[in-house]
């Protein structure tokens, strides 16, 4: 089968409908901790197998000789590491023919905090001798379209990133990438640097909100410490606005700007524009 865990999730979910315009639903399993979220994907055929990152006990039977899998991240800074290593140690029991992993953008050279569980997971990936396909997810666009309430109220995107520039894409266009290399050959033991085809500045971005909206939005830039309190004064858990000021400063320095083409070369197609994304998530607020 091809399995994807993480189904329920934003990205999980658009991979199993990418999957699910080629593949028949019997070939699809999809690994869930939450079966009542999952009905939909049951409905259309796709097999469930129940199990939690976090109790390994339960990652008994969710892999099988032969799987492709695709292992979508955590969500959990924190427990990240013992969970994907409890997956890995399951999948390598199970003998998959395919372990497809969600890293991040510049791999084992990304410094930020984030990334740091994501070397160590790929690190144990290449030490098990998994054959591994690593996808390593640059900047999703909607990380900033989907925060447009702020936006909106104050005419300002309000950040500590200077003149950084991101090269993020839809995540449905890393979905399809991640389908791309389930679904065809030649992936093993590559890793895939995946980002979108044009890398632009939070200036730029508040100039596409502004000619939109029909409306001047400016880029604020602020010193890291400003943020860092704007966040947690708007109710921000402090351990999540440091790790997105961290992130600011990692786009200053360029870490999410590479466009070396690989997402656009696996699904065939352009990343969606910067544009296009704006559009629906200022459509979906309308
Ligand atoms: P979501 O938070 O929407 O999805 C995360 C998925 O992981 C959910 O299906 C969730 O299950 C599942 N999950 C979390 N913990 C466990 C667990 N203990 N056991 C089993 N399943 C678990 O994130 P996205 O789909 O948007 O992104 C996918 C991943 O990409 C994130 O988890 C994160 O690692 C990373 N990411 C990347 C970003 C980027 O810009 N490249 C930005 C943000 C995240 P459930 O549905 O039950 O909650």
């Amino acid at each position: 089968s091809i399995v994807v865990t993480g189904a329920t999730g934003s990205l999980g979910r658009l991979v199993v409908g990418e999957l699910l315009a080629t593949v028949p639903a019997e070939q699809i399993a999809a690994v869930v901790r939450n079966k009542e979220k999952a009905a939909d994907l049951a409905a259309r055929g796709v097999e469930l197998r129940i199990a939690d990152y976090s109790r390994p006990e339960t990652l008994d039977g969710a892999f099988r000789a032969g799987d492709r899998v695709l292992l979508i991240s955590g969500n959990d800074a924190e427990q990240r590491v013992a969970q994907h290593t409890a997956v890995i140690e399951a999948v390598q029991a199970a003998g998959v023919a395919q372990l497809a992993y969600t890293g991040v953008l510049g791999g084992p050279e990304a410094d930020f905090e984030l990334a740091a569980s994501h070397k160590v997971s790929e690190q144990l990936i290449l030490d098990v001798g998994l054959p591994y396909t690593f996808l390593r997810n640059g900047w999703y666009t909607e990380n900033h379209t989907d925060q447009l309430a702020p936006v909106l109220r104050y005419n300002a995107v309000v950040q500590s990133a200077g003149e950084g520039r991101v090269a993020s894409a839809a995540r449905a266009d890393y979905a399809a990438a991640a389908a791309a290399v389930l679904t065809g050959d030649g992936h093993l033991g590559q890793a895939y640097e995946l980002s979108g085809d044009v890398a632009w500045s939070l200036a730029e971005y508040a100039a596409e909100l502004s000619r939109q909206l029909g409306r001047t939005i400016t880029y604020n830039n602020v010193p890291a410490e400003t943020h860092l309190s704007i966040l947690t004064s708007a109710g921000l858990p402090q351990p999540l606005a440091e790790i997105l000021v961290d992130l600011d400063a990692a786009i200053e320095r360029g870490l999410l700007a590479a466009t070396p083409g690989d997402l656009a070369r696996l699904t065939g197609r352009p990343t969606t524009p910067l544009a296009d994304t704006v559009a629906a998530a200022l459509a979906a607020t309308a």
